[in-house]
């Protein structure tokens, strides 16, 4: 060891240093591994995940095992650390599938039994049945919004009642409600309220101004609920209370001999001149039967462990989505959802970085490779993994999210007329602007000395649904924990049948892949734990 400098070599030290603003450089041996993400293997692991045999991967189905079998072959012969159920790679959950009974559902109002879809319509169904009779409270529009003073619940009890409101969407007169997707800042809807304050179920008199047809669009809707079991908090839970839509006959009947006539009531609602809340004096009787199917989708796990004896107890999450969004459309006779770039890219992407961080040194922190099922259903499997984590969720210190990452537009690409999809070499990365300078600086500063990809930041702001709540970071962000998320943007095949592979771009995957492996490797290995340093915007709810 040398043990003194001259004057000047401290001075040169000093000098690379600040020139180098004081990141060091990615290591050789880690840009050589990062280099060996290939779009020739990407490719090869697209066309398998995105083939037809695969059917889009849905959850749960034999496609998506054969492509989870494909994933866990390769972690095993690269030997990767399983991190699932039982060290295997398979972190299995309860999905419930429960259907409401329509033939013999009913709701009995004013000694008359209506049928579904004739007296009323579901609009929301919690998966348990719901038999019994129970009063009724009268809510306006049901919207609870603390900073302006709106409460209609104030003084009423509504534990053990039906809820009633106006529908399916009564907004309050002359507020406007910032919406992202199913949030709604500030401000919580009916259902969402009415659960939370222990009503049995929410009840909807029609707005006579609703659109044309609306009665025949919703009938035979929301008849199945299928959810993560037990359910866990997130922007994209499913309704955890039962609501329905009354017909203008049914609405008669209810308001008969109360406080306002069934035409007044909807008169009211129709001008958003709601009137007071109150309790009316007769109950509703219940009969919705259902029936429930228990599954066991499941995620793939694994880790790779790092190198610091104090830090590798600290964890990165890596994320792609290995399930695809299954229609039932049929396009020009193709009706095969083949989920190509939404997301066997990620997950190709994925497995490639995986490989090589196999065969390089290892950062300080440990990494988790998660490939997540049901995240197009309402993000289950992510849901599910931050309930139960294979690691303390204090121990996650970043969560980066691959989600579709094969688009280009370019002159002569399927993209070339796809406005959102970004140019060659260029990406969107969503979150480090919004939660922390630090990660982003880093993320620029790696980036900027290895491919130097065009970082867009359209979507990094905290009013874009792909900042929250659209995709598997939300979940992670929910809890507190930083987020950094890669796309290259919507197309027109985006949850078609012809989201296909023949439509992306190998190169762009690899560039994309390659950037997410140097960026994820000196992130796992700053001296300083990665953190959310901003405020979470007030969009984003906590759930820890
Ligand atoms: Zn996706």
């Amino acid at each position: 060891m040398i043990l003194a400098m001259q004057t000047s070599a401290w001075l040169m030290a000093l000098l690379l240093l600040v020139q180098a603003g004081q990141a060091p450089a990615v290591p050789e041996s880690v840009r050589r591994a990062a280099d060996g993400i290939t779009a020739a293997q990407v490719e090869r692991d697209l066309a398998f995940l995105s083939s037809d045999e695969l059917r889009g991967r849905a959850t749960p189905s034999p496609g998506f095992d054969k492509a989870a079998d494909y994933i866990i072959t390769r972690l095993k012969a690269a030997g990767v650390t399983p991190a699932g159920d039982k060290g295997t790679y398979v972190q299995a959950y309860e999905m419930h599938e429960a259907r409401v009974d329509a033939a013999t559902a009913t709701v009995t109002i004013n000694g008359a039994a209506l049928r579904l879809d004739e007296g009323f319509v579901v609009r929301s169904f919690s998966g348990e049945p719901l038999t019994g009779t129970w009063p009724v409270v009268y809510v306006g529009h049901g919207w609870v919004i603390p900073d302006k003073g709106i409460d209609p619940y104030a003084g009423m009890n509504v534990r053990g009642k039906v809820v009633l409101t106006h529908g399916p969407r009564a907004m309050p007169k002359d507020v406007t409600i910032q919406q992202f997707g199913r949030v709604t800042v500030g401000a919580t809807n009916v259902t969402t309220e009415a659960a939370r304050r222990g009503a049995v179920a929410v009840v909807m008199i029609p707005q006579t101004s609703a659109q044309p047809g609306w009665w025949q669009q919703m009938q035979g809707q929301n008849l199945v609920r299928r959810e993560l079991h037990p359910s866990v908090p997130s922007a994209y839970a499913a309704a955890q209370v039962t609501s329905a839509l009354l017909s203008r006959a049914a609405t008669d009947g209810l308001m008969q001999g109360e406080r306002y006539t069934a035409a007044e009531i909807v008169a009211r609602g129709d001008s958003q001149e709601y009137p007071a809340s109150f309790a009316l004096s007769k109950s509703i009787t219940f009969s919705i039967p259902s029936t429930k199917v228990v599954h066991r989708p499941y995620n793939v796990v694994a880790t790779i462990e790092g190198s610091d004896p104090a830090l590798r107890n600290e964890h990165i999450t890596v994320m792609a989505h290995l399930d695809g969004a299954v229609g039932t459309r049929s396009v020009d006779g193709d009706d095969i959802y083949n989920s190509a770039d939404d997301n066997a890219s990620g997950s190709a992407g994925m497995l490639s970085i995986v490989e090589q961080m196999m065969k390089t040194t290892r950062p300080k922190r440990s990494m988790l490779f998660i490939w997540d099922s049901g995240e197009e259903v309402g993000l289950w499997g992510t849901r599910h993994f931050v309930a139960n984590p294979p690691v303390p969720l204090s121990s996650v210190v970043a969560h980066i999210n691959i989600d579709m990452i094969g688009a280009t537009r370019a002159p002569g690409t399927a993209d070339e007329q796809s406005p959102d999809v970004p140019g060659p070499n260029e990406v969107y990365l969503i979150g480090p602007g919004v939660l922390s300078d630090r990660a982003n600086a880093l993320i620029e500063r790696v980036n900027r000395s290895y491919l130097n990809m065009t970082l867009n930041r359209a979507d990094d702001r905290w009013d874009s649904e792909f900042f929250y709540p659209r995709t598997d970071a939300g979940p992670f962000l929910e809890r507190g924990i930083l987020t950094i998320g890669w796309n290259t943007g919507l197309h027109r095949r985006y949850h078609q049948p012809s989201d296909e592979a023949k439509y992306l771009d190998p190169k762009k995957i690899e560039a994309v892949s390659r950037t997410v492996f140097a960026t994820l490797w000196m992130l796992a290995d700053d001296p300083e734990r990665p953190r959310i340093e901003k405020p979470i915007p007030i969009s984003v709810p906590r759930h820890r």
